[in-house]
């Protein structure tokens, strides 16, 4: 188990919203929630890949933007966050097109706008790691130790994966 900081993350239980740092809970159990969580988040992955992979599949030109999109955000984060003044033009015809793409799903839109990723290689590697963890699951869930329900989630430090990436 890792040593508890502040940046840590804490749980939390949905059911009477209660927080516990980590060092609360016996490794096992804290094994167990951490694994439930990854799984959950892996799912949630999948979820934004396939909505992807459905946005592709739907455009034609949309494979390209969307890679031109984030290729934009990767030099801006390798060059500290200075965007080029050239290639204005086709940026707000690109940043238009998945506005259009994506107006009923905005966390699709962060999800493009804020990761650089690979679909197909990315949906492979998700697979294969939701079905590595698939069987740990089984025991019993560790309940909250206020209520007693199942209902401890855990929050991470920082708020999301692809939050991380564009603050670098
Ligand atoms: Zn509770």
């Amino acid at each position: 188990m890792p040593p508890s900081t502040p940046n840590d993350g804490i749980f939390s239980c949905k059911s009477c919203g209660a927080t516990f740092p980590p060092e609360t809970f016996p490794e096992d159990q804290f094994d167990w929630l951490m694994d439930r969580h990854d799984r959950q988040s892996l799912l949630h992955k999948m979820d934004l890949l396939s909505r992807t992979k459905a946005l592709f599949e739907a455009h034609s030109e949309a494979r390209q933007v969307i890679e031109s999109i984030q290729r934009r955000a990767m030099d801006a984060l390798l060059s500290g966050g200075e965007v080029e003044a050239e290639g204005g033009e086709q940026r707000l015809a690109e940043d238009r097109q998945l506005e259009r793409w994506t107006e009923d799903d905005p966390e699709l839109k962060e999800f493009l706008k804020g990761t650089t990723f690979l679909l197909e290689p990315r949906i492979v590697f998700v697979e294969q790691r939701l079905m590595e963890m698939q069987q740990r699951v089984d025991d019993p869930a560790p309940s909250c130790p206020r209520c007693g329900e199942d209902a401890l989630g855990f929050v991470e430090p920082l708020e999301d994966w692809g939050q991380r990436v564009k603050e670098g």
